[in-house]
């Protein structure tokens, strides 16, 4: 019901016949009807909104958030690429709102590969801080997971606890104003850094690695490459466990055209 509505409503956001500042109310309304239909289809089923009990998982009720939805208002603006001289994949599938077999069926980020990014990009490459912030989350005692473990994770991918495991070492950073950005399948963490660490706008934080994926224990060596989220809403405050209510990846539920435009945006001065 979900896709299918979803695609009704946006399928088509550049029509040429409704300006662009009317589809962009239209978004937000659509997102506002979405959220209000999910809540009455969650009480409906009497679901608790994270398992109706039939192995199907409902994600928390989070309408989609717009550049405009953060409190900064025009604030997605300016980010610094997170790998020096790189830029963002042509294809879709690499980019946030694309469908994946398991992580919740949908990818919440950018996949930035040495193969289509504009630059080199291997194990050990610097990740740069996206903005100013604050760090919340850095993995500093992370442990790579067993064979066994990442098994588990694959008998149940779908809850937020696999989700986070498959996202190996991270770092998150706190903007303000409901903007996090999240950086995955880290190396390392950069030196010296930690929770609480002020950081600027293109500061070396990380180093690119593999972590969290299947391959980094089956075939390691493969799967180099940085995950890299927009988190935007009002449920992206630290300290949040895992920022899944009212903070959702920026781009949910939006036509691939739409997420690259907003993505593009976010990296224009
Ligand atoms: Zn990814």
């Amino acid at each position: 019901m979900r896709r299918g509505w979803v695609a009704l409503s946006l399928g088509r956001p550049y029509s040429g016949i409704v300006p662009l500042g009317a589809w962009r109310n239209i978004l937000r309304l659509s997102a506002s009807l979405f959220a209000l239909l999910v809540t009455i289809a969650i009480a409906a089923c009497g679901g608790d909104g994270n398992n109706a009990g039939d192995g199907v998982i409902i994600e928390p009720v989070t309408a989609t958030p717009t550049p405009d939805a953060a409190a900064n208002g025009s604030a997605l603006h300016g980010f610094v690429f997170p790998i020096g001289g790189g830029c963002l994949p042509k294809g879709d599938q690499l980019m946030p709102n694309a469908a994946r077999p398991y992580r919740n069926g949908i990818h919440e980020g950018v996949d930035l590969y040495g193969v289509d990014n504009c630059v080199a990009i291997a194990g050990g490459t610097p990740v740069l801080a996206a903005r100013a912030g604050r760090v919340i989350r850095a993995d500093l005692s992370y442990k790579d997971p067993t064979q066994a473990e990442i098994n588990a994770y694959l008998a149940n991918p779908n809850n937020e606890s696999s989700l986070d495991q498959f996202r190996g070492r991270q770092v998150w950073v706190d903007h303000g104003g409901g903007i996090v950005t999240r950086y995955a399948h880290l190396q390392s963490v950069a030196p010296g850094l930690g929770v609480g660490t002020q950081v600027t706008s293109g500061q070396l934080i990380a180093y690119v690695g593999e972590s969290g994926t299947p391959e980094s224990v089956s075939n390691p060596g493969t799967e180099f490459h940085l995950h890299f989220e927009i988190r935007v809403g009002t449920g992206c405050v630290a300290p949040t466990a895992l920022m899944t209510v009212n903070c959702s990846f920026l781009g949910k539920d939006l036509p691939a055209a739409e997420v690259r435009r907003l993505f593009v945006a976010a990296f224009t001065p």
